[in-house]
């Protein structure tokens, strides 16, 4: 599968978080529906935890809540 035919729509600030492509894959590397887009904008917070709707962010947050 070639990363850049996603067709996901990420903003700037989200490919800075998870870069390249501001994608948050979580454990799912090879289950491209599962992926999470991250549309952060410049003005959130270093963690989000997806507060402005980024799924990208709450899916990472949560992942870490259950990282023992
Ligand atoms: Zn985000
Ligand atoms: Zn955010």
């Amino acid at each position: 599968m070639n990363e850049s035919n996603v067709r996901y729509q990420s903003t700037d600030e989200g490919k800075k978080r998870y870069p390249p492509f501001g994608i948050y894959k979580g454990p799912f590397w090879d289950e491209p529906h599962l992926w999470k887009v991250c549309t952060c904008k410049p003005e959130c917070l270093d963690v989000c935890k997806g507060y402005c709707g980024c799924e990208a962010c709450w899916e990472s947050y949560r992942d870490s809540l259950t990282v023992a």
